[in-house]
């Protein structure tokens, strides 16, 4: 099958004024292949169009991310669950379904430094973009910088609008810095403000507990986690850091994983070692 000069001309023309550019780079290809018989008349069709796609939705990605402050890109796949036993793969893999994006739930990553909170987040921030979804991921201490400043410059409403807009915030890194004075409130206007309206990952090394002295101020802390907990996942990783994971001699007892919640812990006993923790508290949900 040829095509006839003029009809061929014309297809270029249209796909030039579609803004087809990936479709015009591969029509000769495919035609070849056409000719030989190597594809059908449908398939053609039908590449053509997907090479475009692709292209669009690889740009559309592209752009979500950085617009989403997503720049240094982690993926479930890049992931070795082996390394975190405690953390139950499915749970993660169910996240990854979004849902919780659409019931606007808040999803709490918690454990030590370097047990895969902030890969977790973004991993699941990215499988997000890629279905369509509005991501922005922030730090607590930018977020709270961005919000003193736009309060300061009379601009807070704006500035929350702003932050409620995407269909997942996730705020990165809660408990690592103190919280400058005002800092929780502003928080609070910003978790209110979304409160049942949109979702949230909220990564931290500190225990709920832990949020008065982490705010410095335990009002504040507790109208935070009343909202944060109400419609909530809370994922615990028990296990030990990853960057240090080839120098776990090297390191000094107080930077061994404990756990977040002391009451949990299973006392120090001399003699035999304890018996392992049964799986349903360190995986608990
Ligand atoms: P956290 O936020 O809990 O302090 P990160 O998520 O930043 O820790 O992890 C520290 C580094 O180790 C990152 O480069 C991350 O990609 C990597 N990492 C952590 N856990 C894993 C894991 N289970 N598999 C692969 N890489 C991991
Ligand atoms: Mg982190």
């Amino acid at each position: 099958m040829t095509a006839a000069p003029a009809t061929l001309d014309r297809i270029r023309r249209h796909l030039v004024g579609l803004r087809m550019p990936r479709s015009l780079e591969v029509l000769e290809h495919l035609l070849r292949q056409l000719e030989r018989g190597e594809i059908s008349a449908l398939e053609a069709i039908d590449n053509l169009l997907d090479e475009e796609l692709s292209l669009r939705e690889g740009r559309r990605v592209r752009a979500a991310l950085k617009m989403g402050r997503l720049l240094n890109i982690k993926t479930l796949a890049g992931f070795d669950f082996s390394f975190q036993p405690s953390l139950d793969r499915n749970r993660i893999l169910t996240l990854a379904g979004l849902d919780f994006i659409d019931r606007h739930e808040v999803v709490h990553l918690l454990g030590q430094p370097g047990c895969g909170k902030t890969h977790l987040a973004i991993a699941l921030a990215v499988e997000a973009v890629q279905a369509g979804r509005s991501v922005y991921f922030t730090t607590l201490a930018e977020l709270i910088g961005s919000l003193a400043k736009a309060e300061r410059e009379g601009t807070l409403r704006e500035r929350i609008r702003f932050l409620c807009r995407p269909q997942l915030l996730v705020v990165d890194e809660i408990g690592y810095l103190p919280v400058v004075a005002g800092g929780g409130n502003l928080f609070f206007q910003l978790v209110n403000a979304r409160y049942e309206r949109g979702a949230m990952i909220l990564t931290s090394n500190r225990g709920f507990a832990e949020w008065g002295e982490v705010f410095g101020d335990t009002v504040v802390a507790t109208a935070l986690l009343d909202r944060l907990l109400h419609h909530a996942v809370v994922v615990r990783i028990e296990g030990a850091s990853y960057r240090l994971r080839r120098h776990a001699d090297l390191l000094p007892d107080t930077a061994a994983p404990r756990p977040l919640h002391p009451q949990e812990a299973v006392p120090r006993r001399r003699g035999r070692p304890p018996k392992p923790r049964p799986a349903e508290l360190t995986g608990a949900m």
